[in-house]
């Protein structure tokens, strides 16, 4: 290999397979490979040949149009177990042979001038704007690469599978003409099932030509000797004499578990590498088919096409399908039967390009042995419980504390002392009391005194303002604490643009729901810091600001404001104390308590440990502070309990809510970045 200097493309393709034919097509189609370098890599320019590509699609879809002069033969009608042929209509069920895909790939090389490689691409590595790609016959420096050679999966967990859809098949011509050519043999059953799920696969592509395939959906692949028997078995029962004129083998995997690849930048994974093939049905055409259109469209738009991902819940079906089959393969005959015989055709074959709705879904699901879903279910839910997230949580908490205030309103005003107790004691101090750790950020640091004396003066001077200027001193800690509970909700749920404003507005929706939706209590607890209220806003503006936040957690697309404004919601009914409670030890402290988890790099315990002495200091300033009510030696009255608590949370979170705003500053997303 004489060469030093990679040679530059434009567009380099590691594999000319059918997923980077497709492609081709596309860019040829659209003008974009004229004038572009091209060169194209494959270790075997005909493996496409051995190949035959089915597909379902109406006759006018733009995938048929386009692949109109490869298809060799369609169909409008499919059959099951050699049964009634049942309509396909408004959809056809296509052939295209391998061997016109692999013709088409080599003339619109030739005719674009693309430089076609036989060899094999070693390795890819970034380098600048573009990828170096090193191949045994050279190396290539493209500014793009579309990459399909094949990949491997990862390790399957126990709620995963990984089986083969392996086949072994016969063109034959027989000797007396196929009387219906209309119809192709999806399924039939009636061959032995050996431990797998086993059918024959019949598509009769003229009156004398005839593809014959037995399929096994397995652990184990199909080996020739033993599928020969029961082809020539299978062709002399339905076909009488014929002749073997092609053999046609092949292995596509279902695998549920995640594929084995990495992320370059400028290189595109395509077809196969991309998880274009289904797990459950080894059909991959199709999705490889729009990937290619949507990367000519995400480059003409100058923007990153879509990676191929199936919605969620028929991942969850294909894991469920997969699992029977490998370990209840029996089940696999009858689970295609039923499907077949109890749906419509055209309605199973959306189903399994994955655009039927939930409720299409779950007419199909119930037509289905129960049995074994049930028994894959729950071993799927034992190995992947579903994560139900905290703001959900937090509301199904809230429900629960309405119901027991509900049922018990006197045993209930105890019961929340207790909770907020133990949720102070737990989370909501200790979020705080690792302050002195936050200017340096890291968990070794050890609280310096001078630090201690200032935020304890901080503290103290405040306290005094709040005596001498009480409505003054309740609007900084409105103010502040607006900002502070709007500012780690914000953090939490990542939204970057104008993060102060929308965790000012936010915060103001916080305290909007909770204080005006408790207009009495709220009244007498600013009657014990002695400030006098004569008119308070009622409950409308309650709603406003619940309704306000709803619309921009939506204009935000984040369900966990959505949550969250329910939350508030079903406080509303609560006493103001555990409305209260609910937000700043549910989520204000459980949010911040893991962001500084995180900034840190600390965990639970060793964070815990750290804020104990702050933590147990605060907790004995709080009881010294109703001790000293009660003993009428504070102006403020040791009646008014809910007085003095929120009178120590203002004046203990002032200091903190500027160490908070700094440890932000200096991990998140605030505007000042
Ligand atoms: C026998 C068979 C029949 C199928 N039938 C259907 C069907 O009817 N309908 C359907 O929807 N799906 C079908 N599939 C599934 C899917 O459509 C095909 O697997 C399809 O070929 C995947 O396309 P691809 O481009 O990802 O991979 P491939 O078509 O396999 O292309 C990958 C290419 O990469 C090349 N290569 C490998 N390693 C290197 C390397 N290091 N450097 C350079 N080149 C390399 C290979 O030679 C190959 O040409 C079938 C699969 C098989 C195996």
């Amino acid at each position: 290999m004489a060469q030093t200097q990679p040679i530059a493309c434009e567009y380099l393709f590691a594999g000319a397979g059918a997923s980077a034919t497709l492609l081709l097509m596309q860019l040829e189609k659209t003008g974009m490979l004229s004038g572009s370098k091209v060169v194209v890599v494959d270790s075997d320019f005909t493996s496409l040949s051995r190949k035959t590509f089915c597909f379902w699609a109406k006759s006018d879809d733009s995938m048929v149009k386009d692949c109109r002069k490869l298809i060799q033969k369609s169909w409008n009608h499919l059959r099951i177990d050699r049964g009634e042929t049942k309509s396909l209509k408004p959809l056809e069920y296509h052939c295209i042979p391998g061997l016109n895909m692999q013709n088409e790939m080599l003339a619109l090389t030739s005719r674009n001038e693309c430089v076609r490689l036989e060899s094999s691409v070693i390795s890819m590595v970034p380098d600048g704007n573009g990828v170096l790609v090193t191949t045994t016959a050279g190396v290539y420096r493209a500014a793009h690469v579309y990459d399909s050679r094949p990949a491997g999966f990862m390790s399957p967990k126990p709620n995963e599978s990984a089986l083969f859809q392996s086949f072994i098949g016969y063109v034959i011509e027989p000797d007396k003409p196929v009387l219906n050519t209309s119809a192709a043999d999806m399924m039939d059953f009636g061959v032995e099932q050996h431990g797998a799920t086993q059918f024959m696969y019949v598509l009769p592509m003229a009156a004398d030509k005839v593809l014959v395939e037995l399929t096994r959906f397995g652990t184990t692949t199909i080996l020739e000797a033993e599928s020969r028997p029961v082809l020539l078995d299978y062709i002399q029962k339905h076909f009488g004499e014929a002749r073997i004129v092609e053999t046609e083998t092949g292995c596509i995997p279902m695998c549920s578990a995640p594929l084995r690849v990495g992320e370059l930048s400028n290189v595109t994974r395509l077809g196969g590498r991309a998880g274009a093939i289904k797990p459950g049905t080894g059909y991959a055409f199709k999705n490889m088919y729009n990937q290619a259109v949507d990367i000519v469209v995400a480059v003409k738009n100058g923007r990153e096409s879509k990676p191929i991902s199936a919605p969620p819940r028929f991942r969850f079906y294909d894991r469920l399908l997969l699992w029977i089959l490998s370990h209840s393969p029996e089940w696999g005959k009858p689970i295609f039967q039923q499907l077949f015989r109890r749906n419509g055709t055209p309605q199973i074959l959306r189903f399994l390009d994955e655009k039927t709705s939930w409720m299409q879904d779950v007419r199909i699901l119930l037509s289905l042995p129960f049995k074994p879903f049930l028994v894959a279910l729950r071993q799927d839910l034992r190995h992947n419980p579903p994560s139900i997230s905290k703001p959900v949580l937090l509301c199904a908490a809230a429900l629960l504390l309405l119901l027991l205030y509900s049922a018990f309103p006197s045993a209930y005003i105890p019961l929340q002392w207790i909770l907020l107790s133990a949720g102070l004691l737990a989370i909501g101090i200790p979020h705080g009391a690792v302050d002195h750790l936050l200017e340096t950020g890291k968990i070794q640091g050890k609280p310096a005194l001078g630090f201690v004396a200032k935020y304890l003066g901080i503290m103290v001077l405040y306290l005094i303002f709040w005596q001498w200027f009480p409505v003054a001193a309740f609007c900084i800690f409105l103010l502040y604490s607006a900002f502070h509970f709007g500012q780690s909700d914000i953090q939490e749920w990542k939204i970057s643009h104008f993060p102060n404003l929308k965790s000012f507005f936010w915060g103001t929706v916080i305290l909007s729901v909770i204080l005006f939706s408790h207009g009495s209590e709220v009244k007498l607890i600013l009657g014990g810091m002695n400030i006098f209220v004569n008119g308070f806003p009622g409950i409308g503006l309650a709603y406003s600001a619940a309704l306000l936040a709803l619309l921009w957690g939506l204009f935000e697309k984040k369900t966990a404001v959505i949550w969250s404004v329910i939350m508030l919601t079903i406080g509303m009914s609560l006493p103001v104390l555990s409305a209260f409670g609910l937000y700043f030890i549910g989520q204000h402290s459980l949010n911040g308590w893991s962001h500084l988890r995180e900034g840190m790099q600390a965990g639970n315990k060793s964070l815990f440990m750290k804020a104990l002495p702050f933590t147990f200091g605060a907790a004995i300033l709080l009881l010294t502070l109703f001790w000293m009510a009660n003993a009428n030696l504070l102006p403020w009255s040791g009646d008014q309990s809910l007085s003095l608590f929120f009178l120590f949370l203002a004046c203990i979170s002032m200091p903190h809510v500027w160490a908070m705003h700094r440890f932000y500053r200096r991990t998140g997303q605030t505007d000042n970045q």
